[in-house]
């Protein structure tokens, strides 16, 4: 990559200030300035299509969220021990797209507090310990939640208490076995956790499966496994951190593609548009008894300006009818994204549910051997040529792409054109 002297700077400053465990995206670095609608801005003034910001998910700087941050700040900003009207609002509303079992919630600032405050709320209500995760699950950063992530690197061990089960690759397992690959996961990983005294208290399910690839498909897979999960007593958490509020198109929530109903969901990223805002969805059943023998208070979590925002969100998914546009240009994107499998042998598979979607590339079709190397270079051409996007997996071979809700057709189109070149200037 080319970087000019302020980049270098920048990059320098940055970790000397910053330390070693952060990660930039792109060989060349995007020093961003400023954002707007689907657009990301760089210090030349270059714009960006975004197709891969999952938290500015109704578009950077929206300025219906701008304003309610704005004017909510300018009022009052306290916290959750106080009675007031906001909070109690969005909390109906939020409550009110959910399956109506699922009545409780609780707010926190990240999804991984919101993992790990479900966490708690499992083990206390099972009386339990283990978990069970996929093999290259993501679900936050937390001392309890990290060690669950196998994503975050060759530095996490797996503890004691947790069994992974395999992805649900219908491109690797295919379709018809995904559902009952899961399911005998599932009920090995229970066995073994017993068999070694320990009881298990979760299953914690990603909505999308994202960082093991991206696996949409075939919808209603999840209802096998989570049958078999609450059959022997544990809870089904699903993580709708990446998944949630009309990303997959359909439905406003993930699991909700599955037909399944989850004892608690956690929820972030796009909650508050880039306020810091996440949560705990949950039975009110399974939340009495972790909140008659715990208090529970969290600063920041829920505070005014947040939930002014999480109701500006909310608004502005039902008025611009977003999670239709979701499923409309979803399916658009994955038209076009299969008529390029047709002309590019690298691309293996193309899968997704309304704007989530993944494309897989491999060396060859038959062996389906990851192209890690192409698919890293795609990403960077793509960042040459202004389109964000970036890739999942534990090779690193799918190209995780997810713009923002208000994509329209034309930025579709762009998307698919720089694809095709990126990919033809690679073969
Ligand atoms: N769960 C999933 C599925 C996620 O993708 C993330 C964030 N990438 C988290 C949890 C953690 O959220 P946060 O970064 O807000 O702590």
């Amino acid at each position: 990559a080319r970087l000019d002297a302020r980049e270098r700077q920048l990059i320098e400053r940055r970790e000397r200030l910053l330390g070693p465990a952060y990660r930039l995206f792109y060989e060349h670095p995007l020093h961003t300035v400023r954002g707007e609608g689907v657009w990301l801005y760089d210090a030349a003034g270059r714009r960006y299509l975004d197709a891969y910001n999952n938290v500015a998910s109704v578009g950077h700087c929206h300025p219906r969220v701008v304003e309610a941050i704005a004017r909510q700040a300018a009022v009052l900003n306290t916290h959750t021990r106080y009675l007031q009207d906001g909070i109690l609002d969005y909390a109906e509303d939020l409550l009110s797209t959910f399956p109506a079992e699922l009545g409780q919630v609780m707010f926190t600032c990240t999804g991984s507090e919101a993992n790990d405050l479900a966490l708690r709320i499992a083990r206390h209500y099972t009386g339990g310990s283990g978990v069970i995760v996929t093999r290259f699950a993501y679900h936050g950063v937390t001392g309890d939640i990290a060690e669950l992530s196998p994503a975050l690197g060759s530095g996490i061990t797996l503890p004691a208490h947790a069994r992974t089960v395999r992805a649900p690759d219908a491109y690797r397992l295919g379709a018809a076995q995904v559902a009952a690959t899961l399911a005998a996961d599932v009920r090995t990983a229970i066995a073994d956790l017993r068999a070694h005294g320990i009881q298990p208290a979760a299953l914690l399910l990603d909505g999308i499966f994202a960082s093991d690839g991206v696996f949409p498909e075939p919808a209603g897979f999840l209802a096998e496994a989570v049958a078999a999960a609450r059959a022997e007593g544990l809870l089904y958490i699903a993580d709708e951190v990446q998944s949630g509020f009309a990303r997959t198109g359909e439905r406003m929530w993930g699991f909700q593609r599955h037909g399944v109903q989850p004892d608690l969901v956690t929820l972030g990223k796009p909650m508050g548009n880039g306020q810091p805002l996440a949560g705990v969805v949950a039975r009110a059943e399974v939340l009495a008894r972790f909140g008659h023998s715990v208090r529970y208070f969290n600063t920041f979590g829920g505070n005014p300006v947040s939930c002014a925002a999480g109701q500006a969100v909310l608004d502005v998914i039902r008025d611009e009818g977003l999670q239709q546009r979701s499923a409309q240009t979803g399916a658009y994107l994955l038209a076009g994204l299969r008529a390029l499998a047709a002309r590019h042998a690298l691309i293996g598979d193309v899968r997704g549910a309304g704007l989530f979607l993944g494309v897989e590339l491999v060396g060859e079709r038959t062996g389906k051997t990851p192209a890690a190397l192409q698919t890293r270079r795609v990403v960077n051409a793509m960042r040459e040529r202004g389109v964000l996007i970036s890739a999942a997996g534990p090779q690193e071979n799918i190209l995780k792409i997810r713009p923002l809700l208000v994509f329209e057709q034309e930025h579709a189109d762009l998307l698919l054109d720089t694809l095709d070149a990126a990919l033809s200037a690679l073969d």
